[in-house]
């Protein structure tokens, strides 16, 4: 694959405009001043940015009035009939952005090797399942079975099975191509949670679900690669009356445009989600993100397993991060909805928080160190040296710099897992490691890899 900026991480650098700066005046936002700081684009929907999504947007705002960036960013993502997610398939070079499983093969291998090592660690359960929540084109999930076959001695004795959450039905189909040619069965079963099942190319049994409360309990390992990012955040902006939420309007000035405005009043999800010590004047808040890690940390509370949460997102301390990608460049969020990405930076903190001591946490660690620790050095250097293909040798090194320099995704990107009390700490500790060195160098990725 060509090498691409990443979208969400090279080009973050580059987000010139800040959420403040498009409130400014009376919150109008004027239509030429957008135009100069986004992609000029090239696409039809550009010479007619009046996309299917805003028209619904729009009734929806004259029926009830304006609307939470939260309910916009589901809307516009995820909105079963017209949502961004829904029906094409925007990774890679020609689509909006592009992940790192996309970029190399040794991301997706080595993060099959952390599953391997913390399956070991963790007393080789009988059953094994992987879980990943947005699993794109189905490429990660792919190189992590590559390994799994490659270590098919270790594993032999393991019942594996995967499990898919997505709620895309272009990109699952992606996803089952990927994973295992085409041989899947649409599930019959009417009040089965599964909607489609299938079997890997090396015969593992490979499941998909809407939603991860469908996914089955048990001893499971989890996966979410840029997916929290994707989940609606609200914004909350500190005025002199106090906070007030941002919600998006019609512009009245141009009526076929949306404007953020802020509520003339507090909120419920002011007075739920603003933290009293909070000394930020702009924060955004991700309760689908609480609500997730709390169901992952209570499933390895009481089941066991591990989660893997890699994203670009800060530790509780960053303001206005809501953007929007189109054709690898930053787009408007609010100019043709429907037609690009919305994505928000990954409060860690808060993950952390939303856990409540069920789980250890460790992270985030930035992608540099989590691969330099996990062996990519190593990786690298055995796939240059079985290759005498000049092609293949500036590829990986290409995608090697693309993942690890810290200009690109190596300082942007950051690695988070859940683990269970015990896996850490004698079992009458509860643990939270952020400062623990010498707990988190026994897990791999977060100190060096033992198993080589
Ligand atoms: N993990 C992949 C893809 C990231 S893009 C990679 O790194 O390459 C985000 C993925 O999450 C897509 O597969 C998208 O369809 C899925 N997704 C977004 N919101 C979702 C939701 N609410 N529930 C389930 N899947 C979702």
């Amino acid at each position: 694959m060509a090498r691409l900026p990443a979208r969400r991480a090279l080009l973050a650098a580059v987000l010139g405009v800040s959420w403040q700066q498009r409130l400014l005046g009376h919150h109008v936002v004027p239509a030429a001043w957008r135009r100069r700081r986004f992609s000029a684009g090239s696409r039809a929907e550009d010479s007619c940015p009046v996309t299917p999504m805003l028209k619904h947007l729009m009734f929806k705002i004259k029926s009830t009035g304006p609307i939470t960036v939260a309910e916009y960013m589901r809307e516009v993502l995820t909105n079963p009939v017209k949502g961004y997610y829904m029906h094409h398939d925007m990774l890679g070079e020609r689509g909006d952005f592009v992940t790192s499983p996309e970029i190399s093969q040794i991301f997706g291998e080595l993060i099959g090797i952390w599953y391997v090592s913390e399956w070991m660690a963790t007393g080789k359960p009988k059953t094994f399942q992987l879980v990943e929540l947005g699993p794109g084109r189905g490429t990660l999930t792919d190189d992590i079975l590559r390994v799994f076959n490659q270590l098919g001695s270790l594993l032999n004795k393991c019942d594996i099975s995967i499990h898919l959450v997505e709620v895309s039905p272009k990109l699952s189909e992606i996803q089952a191509l990927t994973l295992t040619g085409g041989k899947i069965q649409p599930e019959l079963d009417v009040t089965s949670p599964v909607y489609m099942k299938g079997i890997s190319k090396a015969g593992i049994p490979i499941f998909w679900y809407r939603e991860l409360q469908d996914v089955p309990q048990g001893t499971s390992f989890y996966l979410a690669h840029e997916f929290f990012d994707a989940l609606p955040i609200h914004k909350f902006q500190r005025t002199e009356k106090g906070w007030r939420e941002v919600l998006i309007d019609i512009d009245p000035e141009a009526p076929d445009q949306l404007r953020f405005v802020l509520a003339p009043s507090t909120t419920p999800a002011t007075e739920l989600f603003i933290q009293r010590k909070e000394v930020r004047d702009h924060v955004e808040v991700c309760p689908d993100a609480g609500i997730l890690i709390q169901r992952l940390a209570c499933r390895i509370q009481e089941d066991g397993g591990a989660a893997l949460i890699a994203d670009y997102g800060h530790n509780g301390n960053k303001t206005d991060t809501f953007r929007s990608f189109r054709s690898h460049e930053l787009h408007d969020a609010l100019t043709a909805p429907g037609t690009a990405d919305l994505t928000a930076d990954v409060d860690f903190s808060y993950l952390r928080t939303m856990t409540q001591g069920r789980v250890a946490t460790l992270g985030p660690l930035n992608q540099h160190e989590f691969l330099k620790n996990m062996g990519i050095d190593v990786r690298l250097q055995v796939l240059l040296q079985n290759s005498s293909d000049k092609a293949m040798h500036k590829h990986l090194l290409q995608g090697y710099d693309m993942l690890m320099n810290p200009k690109k995704m190596g300082d942007r990107f950051h690695f988070f897992a859940l683990l269970p009390h015990q896996r850490l700490a004698h079992s009458d500790q509860k643990v939270n490691l952020r400062h623990s060195r010498s707990l988190s160098a026994t897990v791999a990725g977060f100190g060096e890899l033992v198993w080589k």
